[in-house]
């Protein structure tokens, strides 16, 4: 029953990852995300309904533009599903609930934070603000505790600290990050917040081999890492965080 429902929910799923990579385009630049509709990013064309469907006009049309040939960017579909993926693990993990609205929200904007930090090197406040309000808002309203709050402050303190101790590798925008990462997930932040650095330490390690102390120069966007932590937090946290006390 519930992976049907995953099933089910991957369509929206996938249409809300279409809509992710407009928001991923366009909210760095503040447009609007509504208006016009999309067009080729090479020719220009305005793209037919057709030609817009996640991932299967992407195979159709073979990557490429129908008007001009040029190639389609593989980030497309691949945010298009691995965003119908975690909307379908959200209803999996909590049910058909308002949990999972939330949680599928939660990974959508870490989804189009992500590729932004990614191209841009920038976090927009325009996707993290609203989204960590919206979050905590929502776990306030159906879990009422001052936890939400409290995880939010505590996790954005920890980074701006952190950043304030080595600027080359944090800025202000993964402290905001910090902020609806602790509202989504409150006592089990601090796995996501390991697991981001954890995670975030290989490629440091691999830059550091290859380039050597001039590695130290090569930052690496920490956004898609908290992100990928984040994810963890949401499905494996409890489970994290009771395995890792027992330890203790
Ligand atoms: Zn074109």
């Amino acid at each position: 029953m519930g992976a049907a429902l995953a099933a089910i929910a991957f369509l929206p799923g996938l249409a809300l990852g279409s809509f992710l990579n407009v928001v991923a385009a366009r909210a760095p630049l503040r447009r609007s995300v509504v208006h016009p509709g999309s067009a080729c990013m090479s020719c220009a064309t305005p793209i037919a309904w057709y030609d817009n469907l996640p991932i299967v006009s992407y195979l159709f049309l073979r990557g490429r533009c129908r008007s001009c040939g040029e190639t389609i960017p593989w980030k497309y579909p691949l945010v298009e599903f691995l965003t119908a993926l975690l909307v379908g693990a959200s209803v999996l993990a909590f049910g058909f609930s308002a949990e999972a609205a939330v949680a599928s929200f939660f990974c959508a904007a870490l989804v189009a934070v992500s590729v932004v930090d990614l191209e841009r090197r920038i976090i927009p406040n325009r996707i993290v603000l609203p989204a960590a309000a919206v979050v905590l808002a929502a776990q306030t309203l159906l879990f009422p505790s001052p936890e939400w709050a409290l995880a939010a402050f505590a996790a954005a303190l920890f980074l701006f600290l952190a950043a304030l101790a080595y600027p080359a590798g944090m800025g202000m925008g993964d402290v905001k990050l910090a902020l609806l990462l602790g509202a989504m997930l409150g006592r089990t932040v601090p796995v996501a917040m390991m697991i981001a650095m954890i995670a975030a330490l290989v490629p440091a390690i691999v830059l550091l081999i290859r380039h050597g102390s001039a590695a130290r120069k090569m930052g690496i966007p920490f956004g898609p890492f908290l992100a990928f932590g984040g994810i963890v937090g949401l499905f494996a946290g409890d489970w994290i965080l009771d395995a890792y006390l027992g330890l203790l």
